[in-house]
């Protein structure tokens, strides 16, 4: 039995100013999901993430949510519906311990993970508990970062390139948690570049190209599509 459609996007068009951006993105995802967004530098696949947060100017067409209609509504209220974007920069406050970084974000639903559940998930975030945000490493930020959207009780997952400048060990580490993740129940969306890291973790793919999808790939079908996907993302 296929689960429920969570979030469905439909001839999605984004612009920054007077910049066309996003031509008619449509996907779906599932309840329960990991989904990837692939596709070369400036494919669209932030902004894609942007307009479903709502932190965009101008966007129309059509995102649904648990099948609520959300392109009119602030990222706040959005937010409040129970999505969360962890966004490529990463956003820790550096005169901010990693504890008050964690506490940060206000919690939008209840069953969200508890502060120690999030210290169980990461233990070097405990071990740093009291360390301020510009102490950590790139992969103790990126872990911070994502940790931080737990609590909120957002149950869909925007991650923007988490595995971005991170050793291949970190990388490794980041890809254990995402999957743990799913295997609470999280539903994730995840943009990525690395395509290999990708596959490790993601039942689908959506390819991204000039502000549109323009293929999806079963992670299962991956090996047979290699050769189209290299060519896709210019690898
Ligand atoms: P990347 O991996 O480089 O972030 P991407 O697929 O996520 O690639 P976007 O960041 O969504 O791509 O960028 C899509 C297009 O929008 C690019 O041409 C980019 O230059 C442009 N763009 C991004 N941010 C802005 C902005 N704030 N103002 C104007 N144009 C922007």
């Amino acid at each position: 039995v296929m689960a429920e459609t969570l979030l469905k996007v439909a001839g999605l068009q984004a612009w920054y100013g007077e910049s066309h951006i996003l031509h008619g993105v449509d996907f779906e995802i599932r309840r329960g999901e990991l989904v990837t967004l692939l596709g070369r530098n400036g494919a669209g696949k932030t902004t894609t993430l942007r307009s479903i947060m709502g932190i965009l100017g101008k966007r129309t067409g059509s995102i649904a949510f648990e099948g609520r209609e959300t392109t009119g509504m602030t990222s706040d209220h959005i937010a409040r519906l129970g999505i969360a974007y962890c966004p490529e920069e990463r956003g820790i406050f550096s005169s901010l311990n990693v504890d008050e970084n964690l506490r940060l974000p206000p919690v939008v639903k209840p069953g969200g993970l508890s502060i120690e559940e999030i210290y169980k998930l990461f233990p070097n975030l405990l071990e740093r508990r009291y360390s301020q945000g510009t102490k950590l490493s790139g992969g103790e930020q990126q872990m911070l970062a994502i940790g931080r959207i737990l609590r909120t009780g957002a149950t869909l997952l925007l991650l923007d390139e988490p595995t971005e400048g991170l050793a291949p060990v970190i990388v490794q580490r980041i890809g254990e948690i995402i999957r743990q993740l799913k295997s609470r129940g999280f539903t994730i969306l995840l943009v990525e570049q690395n395509f290999h890291f990708a596959a490790t973790v993601a039942d689908r793919h959506y390819v991204m190209e000039d502000g549109r999808v323009i293929d999806t790939v079963a992670s299962s079908d991956v090996q047979q599509s290699i050769g189209k996907l290299q060519s896709y993302l210019g690898v």
